[in-house]
């Protein structure tokens, strides 16, 4: 038997295990483009919340208890700061909800009383994030509210004009290139 023809009819093989093995790491898992709008019942992972007929439509999380949490896989286009809104309702006494990538606190915001378990406000924040395919973690420090969705706003300064003159800024420009 001729061994030297067997190993090559095995590297298609082990490439195509390979090609299987990143998909499923990376691409089968869907990411959420940022900037970008996010449903929050659509959670890659979660922990002790449920979802529910939301009265803006569609579907809300609930049963946001402390202890709890939502994962969304993201995809920032480029690192930098990024508004985000919560569409929240809080029917007493409050919350507060910690954003994690990974181990690293990106910040926490306070999520107000609206009087309803239904009655929605949107609250923002700014966060840092990293460029890239990541796992962010909505850590709930302090339940008793509903969640409807999520929006990231690139909130990075905006270029120069391209009119105006090279000033070695290091943003774009016309006259820089
Ligand atoms: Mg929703």
């Amino acid at each position: 038997m001729n061994t030297k023809k067997h190993l090559f009819q095995l590297r298609p093989l082990a490439l195509f295990a390979g090609m299987l093995a990143s998909l499923t790491t990376s691409s089968l898992l869907a990411q959420n483009a940022v900037p970008g709008f996010i449903e929050a019942e659509t959670f890659n992972a979660m922990s002790g919340v449920q979802t529910e007929i939301c009265s803006e439509g569609g579907l809300n999380v609930s049963y946001i208890d402390t202890g709890d949490w939502m994962e969304y896989a993201i995809n920032p286009v480029a690192a930098g700061a990024y508004t985000v809104d919560l569409r929240v309702a809080c029917p007493s006494s409050g919350g507060t909800v910690r954003f994690m990538s990974g181990s690293t606190e990106l910040g926490t915001l306070t999520i107000p009383v609206t009087g309803g378990w239904h009655t929605w406000t949107t609250i923002s924040s700014t966060l840092n994030l990293a460029a890239g395919n990541q796992t962010i973690r909505l850590d709930v420090v302090s339940g008793g509210w509903n969640l409807n969705w999520i929006r990231f706003m690139d909130s990075r300064a905006s270029p120069e004009s391209p009119w105006d003159n090279a000033s070695g800024s290091g943003n774009w420009n016309t006259s820089d290139t």
